[in-house]
């Protein structure tokens, strides 16, 4: 794939890398509780004033794919679908000149009944998070007995075409490690394209440890037990997921080994918080506040410089190995997963 040189204006970092796909949180909410990434009582929720209106979300996005050259913009949260300007926040990003790709990440939750308008609206494809098929499982693991929404809308979201639908599972110890070879059945049953993340430590509860996370290696070697896997020839570019040809192909699956086999080298992405906060990385211990420029009445002009200079600072890696690391004080769900 040829990759454009950076336009002047372009979001690029002091290691020359060019950010061109983003990542806009549209709420820290969640309708789950999933234990590795929010408390039983959930987290201090922004207030609605600290959030950016639907208006000032799409002024920004505007900013960053007209001016700044991103190409992708992938709505997440907290759980994007719960809301309720998200169709008309796509609309709008849309119309956008170039158009850019539109995805969302999400938990699929009332997924079934949205995908038709978001699809209409000009969403292209999603990402639903699901760790297991257990009923059970899902229901300790996410602290709400909903598996069965979470499959219908996956199933809502290939009808309604936002395809290629990809399955984001998370693996922890003791818990569903022993299921990434049914998760891979089921994606392949479905024409679902499944994606292994490694546990990263962002959850609230600062309760991730390295030595106990199940890592890229593990998981491969429990896939290989069930079906053959070879390495995928296509380019990987900036995708985070390192993908694997299954039986041969077309079927794929990937990792994300952000834990491991960090690829920061790589990284072509800019995040966009629900309270207006540009972040560099997900792991960033600073954020630049683009909410109070808006609202202080600076022009487009002024919000790209802003986004530049927030974005030059981002750090060569996230540093998760080094001794000095420190995890972000936001939780994953607050910065957009
Ligand atoms: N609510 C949406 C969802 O469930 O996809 C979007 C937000 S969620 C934070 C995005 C992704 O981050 C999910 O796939 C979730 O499993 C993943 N995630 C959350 N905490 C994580 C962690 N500590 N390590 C790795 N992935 C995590």
């Amino acid at each position: 794939m040829t990759v454009a040189p950076p336009a002047e204006g372009a979001l690029v970092d002091r290691y020359g890398r060019v950010a061109r796909d983003l990542r806009v949180s549209l709420t820290d909410k969640c309708n789950l509780r999933c234990t590795y990434c929010m408390p039983a009582e959930g987290l201090p929720w922004l207030a609605g004033p600290q959030l950016l209106s639907d208006d000032e979300i799409v002024r920004l996005v505007r900013v960053a794919v007209e001016r700044l050259g991103v190409t992708e913009v992938r709505f997440t949260g907290g759980e994007p679908l719960i809301r309720p300007g998200l169709a008309g926040i796509v609309t709008e990003v849309a119309t956008l000149t170039p158009r850019p790709r539109i995805s969302l990440t999400t938990n699929g939750i009332g997924l079934d009944r949205l995908a038709p308008t978001l699809r209409a609206a000009g969403l292209d494809r999603v990402n639903v998070s699901l760790d297991t098929l257990d009923r059970d499982r899902f229901t300790r693991l996410t602290r709400r007995d909903r598996l069965a929404d979470v499959l219908a809308g996956l199933a809502g979201a290939a009808a309604a075409g936002l395809t290629p639908v990809k399955v984001n599972s998370v693996l922890m110890r003791g818990v569903n490690d022993d299921e990434a070879p049914a998760l891979l059945r089921f994606a392949l049953d479905h024409g679902y394209e499944l994606r292994f993340i490694e546990q990263m430590p962002l959850d609230a509860q600062h309760g991730w440890d390295r030595a106990t996370m199940v890592t890229a290696d593990e998981i491969l070697a429990s896939l290989a037990g069930a079906f053959a896997l070879t390495p995928d020839p296509a380019e990987r570019g900036a995708a985070p997921a390192e993908t694997w040809l299954v039986g041969g192909g077309p079927a794929r699956v990937g990792v994300i080994a952000s834990v491991t086999r960090p690829f920061c080298g790589d990284c072509d992405r800019t995040r966009l918080t629900a309270d207006g906060q540009v972040r560099a990385c997900l792991f960033a211990t600073e954020e630049s506040d683009l909410r109070g420029a808006l609202r202080g009445g600076a022009d487009d002009a002024e919000l790209a410089r802003r986004w530049q200079v927030a974005m030059r600072g981002k750090r060569a890696g996230h540093g998760i190995d080094d001794p000095t690391f420190l995890q972000p004080a936001r939780p994953m769900s607050a910065i957009g997963g």
